[in-house]
């Protein structure tokens, strides 16, 4: 496909201040002579309340299945109409797995970091981790989120991360992790990394402990390039980087999936500045610009980046940089991009970009390698407000004459049955751990079935989670103090 083809594009102009910034950067790559068809869709605020509960309506993910990429603006989720974030949705409904959020130093834009020459790009993974909200409460009093992590979601992204670095010209991609503490979830993102870079010789690459990232990127953000991570480490590692460039006025973003992209601000939309012609577009005019990218018109898209440098340069700047009283309204500010079109900064660069080539996998639940696995034991969750001591002999005694044995109760992760002395304050959550009496022995699912029945006999159980071994290696954890 020529960069001079038509491309038609879904724009939703969105809630709140959403309207202006979409303005501002469409008036801008219309003056940039980008061939571009606007489909102009609605989702959000209005539609909710026009009853629809997803705030999506089917016209507009039929125009987003055409076209297959989006420039949106921000959508509010109403409190009291439809119960599901918009954006959420949308980003769910077409598996825009890689939440790419770059964060540069912006002339005029003056934050302690001024001068240091960050120029970096964190790839969140976006539709996994505890942001799927599957979540339970297990006792009046305990809550449970589930992590899922899939291997094949870590390598999608963690490709991702390496062709964004090749198509950009960056050195090294980082891949930021809790592994050390959750060495199943977090290190399956650590280990599937490790694997993928082999593939990418010519990128360097390191892992780091997530806390440390946040750390160094405080310490010295100029060491990154790319890092890559995943949802819940991502939507705080790319705020953080935004903050150090000048906030969010200034992120843009794009989620792409396989088949669909979505570019917006980071920001929300700011109802108190709605229809003040105030607020500064240049988040959603940098995502129109990775938009452009996204559809191979390089020039155009280095033709906006670089009015944009130049109009900051030249001390244009808006309200939330110099003040609401001084700053130009988003009407001028948008002129003056427009009118430095063509005209190239001289201090600051804009990086060469070629065409991303996007992770292609094989459709379907990839599984993991394993090809044999066994049950070992089984872990029944239990609510009793009873003493460890006492719930410990009491499940001896229901177990007694079955195919188990107790082997430990834990209480939020720390051993404290057989007793440890362990000094640790209790909840009524208890994660007993039952392996069979006859050790190497299998366990079938009419075992567990009968060990349920036994403990509900006398107590409340809640959650039933299997101890599986895959190729011999184990898949589930201990508790502190367990061996
Ligand atoms: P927000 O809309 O991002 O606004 C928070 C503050 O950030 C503003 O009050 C303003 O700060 C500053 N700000 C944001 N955008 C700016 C811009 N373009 N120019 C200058 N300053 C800007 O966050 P929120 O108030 O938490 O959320 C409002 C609504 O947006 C909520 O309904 C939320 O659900 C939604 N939201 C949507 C998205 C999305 O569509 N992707 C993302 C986030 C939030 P000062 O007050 O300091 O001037």
């Amino acid at each position: 496909m020529g960069a001079d083809e038509v491309r038609k594009v879904t724009l939703i102009p969105g809630d709140g201040i959403g309207p202006e910034v979409v303005g501002s950067a469409r008036r801008i790559l219309e003056a940039a002579g980008a061939p571009i068809e606007w489909e102009e869709c609605q989702a959000g605020a209005e539609v909710f309340r026009q009853g629809l509960p997803s705030g999506v309506p089917a016209e507009t993910i039929e125009s987003i299945s055409r076209t297959r990429v989006v420039l949106k603006g921000p959508l509010e989720t109403p409190v009291g109409f439809g119960e599901k974030s918009a954006n959420v949705t949308l980003r769910k409904l077409f598996e825009t797995y890689a939440n790419v959020r770059p964060a540069r130093e912006l002339p005029g834009v003056t934050t302690p970091y001024s001068g240091r020459g960050i120029d970096l790009v964190v790839v969140r993974e976006n539709v996994e981790d505890l942001y799927a909200g599957i979540e339970y409460m297990q006792t009046p009093g305990v809550a449970e989120a589930l992590k899922l992590i899939s291997r094949k979601g870590c390598e999608k992204v963690a490709r991702f991360a390496f062709e964004l670095a090749r198509a950009e010209g960056r050195g090294s991609v980082v891949c930021a992790t809790k592994a050390n503490i959750m060495k199943l979830t977090e290190g399956m993102m650590k280990r599937t990394f490790e694997e993928v870079a082999a593939d990418y010789p010519d990128v360097e690459s390191w892992h780091l402990i997530v806390d440390n990232c946040a750390h160094q990127l405080v310490k010295r953000p100029e060491q990154f390039d790319v890092i890559v991570t995943t949802n819940m480490n991502g939507d705080i590692l790319s705020d953080e980087s935004s903050a150090l460039v000048g906030g969010l006025g200034f992120a843009p973003s794009g989620n792409f999936g396989d088949d669909v992209a979505i570019f917006e601000a980071v920001h929300g939309s700011a109802p108190k500045y709605a229809g003040k012609d105030v607020i500064n577009p240049t988040a959603l005019i940098l995502s129109a610009v990775m938009m452009l990218r996204h559809l191979g018109m390089f020039a155009a898209a280095a033709d906006v980046e670089h009015a944009v440098l130049v109009t900051l340069e030249s001390g244009v700047r808006t309200g939330d940089i110099v003040g609401y009283d001084k700053g130009a309204s988003t009407t001028a500010y948008t002129d003056a991009i427009i009118s430095n079109l063509g005209k190239r900064s001289e201090r600051w660069q804009v990086r060469d970009y070629r065409p991303i080539r996007l992770p292609r996998m094989a459709p379907g639940a990839a599984g993991g390698p394993a090809t044999s696995r066994a049950v070992v034991g089984v872990d029944v969750f239990i609510e009793a407000s009873l003493a460890a001591d006492e719930l410990g002999k009491s499940l001896e005694e229901l177990v007694d004459g079955s195919s188990f044995a107790l082997k430990m109760i834990g209480n939020r992760g720390t051993m404290v049955y057989p007793p440890t002395g362990a000094i640790t304050d209790l909840a009524d959550h208890w994660r007993c751990r039952f392996v069979p009496r006859e050790e190497g022995s299998s366990v079938g699912d009419e075992d567990v079935l009968d060990l349920l029945r036994r403990i509900g006999a006398r107590h409340a159980w809640m959650h039933v989670e299997k101890l599986q071994t895959f190729q011999g290696e184990q898949g589930f954890t201990r508790d502190q103090g367990e061996n």
